[in-house]
């Protein structure tokens, strides 16, 4: 193969139903090799072999990519798919015949008559015996006569490829080296099936050859049918490409990640409040790393210092808390504004969620708030829905929990003194600052509370904590004296009044 071809790379999910993490990193590393090699990445769905209606499960792959921001040059969903389309492999079924139908006649494939059952049975027999199965090719014996008349006959067959005899398969892996495979391992196994279809090893490699892809970047799963296909590419003359697999993640636990270890899919994350960056920056991490202490990345880094024979063979472990440990820096590394866009986002969505009558008056006023709230959780979160869970009680009802109510029984202090003080302190700053007036603002809510604090000799923390839960509902909340303010005199007090009046019941 020419080295100085455009590099050509390909994504190819089957759609299952979402983006996997896993499978977001292969995108992402086709991509990034793309974008640093100034070659083409390419999208190919293959839905050949999934019966069900699939619109759906395709689209939500197309929009967790766009989402991620891995615009693919060539594929399904643009407005000019590429020159090498259809891009979906349910599209491109007589193409697959034809490249069948070549290679019967080249003699390289054969039509198989043996019905599933039969073939069933043999399988069975072979595994009493401890034997592996491999097909006798008892069809590859039949004579012309023999086939025009099953042909006749109606008869379905699928088509077997002829794997060579004696035939050493060799290749280089980027990640795991030089292999090879004799072919006396490997089945005349089926490239079209008796309804038509191709399995996957017969249409990826020809969609592979005809899309001209010049590099194969792909889970590990598939190292094992990379000999078939290399058969296949050799059989029908077509340039093989390079190819590179990746390690499988695993679980902290070891295992093979599933649902069992938390959110697998791109949607998941979406939803709960990851970033774009921070996504693509820890699986950039999942198999590669550019040296032993770097974890931070730019998009734009990680483009530049990303080598395919810097992938490690070991498997990756996925670890949530990075994960999140990573988000929360980018989190804190977006400029005010812009975590005010996402968090109003969320926020709206959060509140249209909710009964109307459970929000507060200020649900009107989640523009010009956002913007003021922003800077007070920005150092606190990891995730956007964290936020949303820290900030949701200036604009949503609190109805006390049992929790709440019951906070300073047997606590040696005196939650309804406290709070009597600290509405009187309050009630005496002016929200619109006056000519004599103290103004309603974090620096004098600040200044006041602290005196309550000396007045009663109790530590500051005490204090916070009762004020906490009468108007957060919580003994956490955003910093105090910001939060006093931004909620307002008039919900503050309010909120004091209903806990002082819920405790005395
Ligand atoms: N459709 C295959 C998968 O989702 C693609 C394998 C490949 O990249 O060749 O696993």
């Amino acid at each position: 193969m020419k080295n100085n071809r455009e590099v050509r790379v390909r994504f190819a999910p089957s759609p299952t139903g979402y983006l996997h993490i896993g499978s977001a990193r292969t995108a992402f590393f086709n991509w990034l090799y793309a974008k640093k090699t100034g070659g083409k990445f390419i999208l190919r769905i293959e839905d050949t072999d999934i019966a069900r209606h699939q619109e759906d499960a395709i689209n939500q792959i197309l929009e967790s990519l766009k989402w991620l921001g891995l615009e693919w040059d060539e594929g399904p969903g643009l407005e000019t798919e590429g020159k090498f389309g259809p891009y979906r492999q349910s599209q491109r079924a007589d193409i697959y015949k034809e490249f069948a139908q070549k290679l019967v006649h080249d003699k390289k494939a054969y039509l198989c008559f043996c019905s599933p059952e039969e073939l069933e049975k043999e399988r069975k027999i072979k595994l009493e015996e401890g034997k592996p199965f491999k097909y006798d090719r008892k069809c590859l014996k039949l004579s012309p006569d023999e086939i025009r008349y099953s042909l006749r006959e109606g008869k379905s067959y699928a088509i077997r490829f002829l794997v060579p005899e004696n035939e050493k398969i060799e290749f280089k892996d980027t990640v795991y080296g030089d292999i090879k495979v004799s072919s006396e391992s490997i089945d005349d196994f089926i490239i079209l099936r008796s309804n038509g279809l191709p399995t996957y090893n017969f249409s990826a490699t020809i969609d592979d050859a005809l899309m001209e892809i010049t590099h194969i970047i792909r889970g590990e799963d598939h190292l094992s049918n990379t000999p078939k296909q290399i058969l296949i590419y050799k059989a029908l003359g077509f340039n093989i490409p390079f190819f590179t697999h990746l390690p499988m993640i695993l679980g902290q636990d070891g295992q093979k990640l599933s649902k069992r270890h938390g959110s697998i899919s791109i949607e998941k994350y979406i939803e709960e409040g990851f970033l774009r960056e921070a996504i693509l920056n820890y699986l950039a991490l999942l198999g590669w790393a550019y040296d032993e202490k770097t974890t931070i990345f730019s998009i734009d880094e990680m483009i530049e210092k990303f080598e395919l024979d810097s992938i490690n063979k070991k498997p990756a472990k996925f670890d949530y808390d990075k994960l999140l440990w990573i988000n929360g820096y980018y989190i804190r590394n977006l400029s005010d504004e812009n975590l005010a866009e996402l968090l109003k986002d969320k926020m709206k969505k959060y509140l249209e969620s909710q009964k109307p009558s459970n929000l507060e008056e200020s649900a009107r006023e989640l523009d010009q708030k956002i913007i003021k709230i922003t800077p007070l959780v920005k150092e606190r979160i990891k995730t956007l829905n964290e936020g949303i869970g820290l900030i949701n009680p200036f604009f949503v009802k609190i109805s006390y929990s049992n929790e709440s109510i019951n906070y300073f029984k047997n606590k040696n202090i005196d939650a309804p003194d406290i709070l009597k003080r600290v509405y009187k302190a309050l009630d005496e700053l002016e929200e619109q600052k006056g000519e004599r007036t103290e103004k309603f603002c974090a620096e004098n809510i600040e200044k006041r509370l602290r005196q309550i604090s000396e007045e009663l000799n109790l530590n500051f923390r005490k204090v916070a904590e009762v004020i906490r839960i009468a108007i957060w509902n919580s003994p956490v909340s955003p910093p105090l004296f910001g939060t006093i303010e931004i909620l307002g005199k008039k919900l503050t007090l309010k909120r004091i009044e209903d806990y002082l009046r819920i405790i005395s019941q």
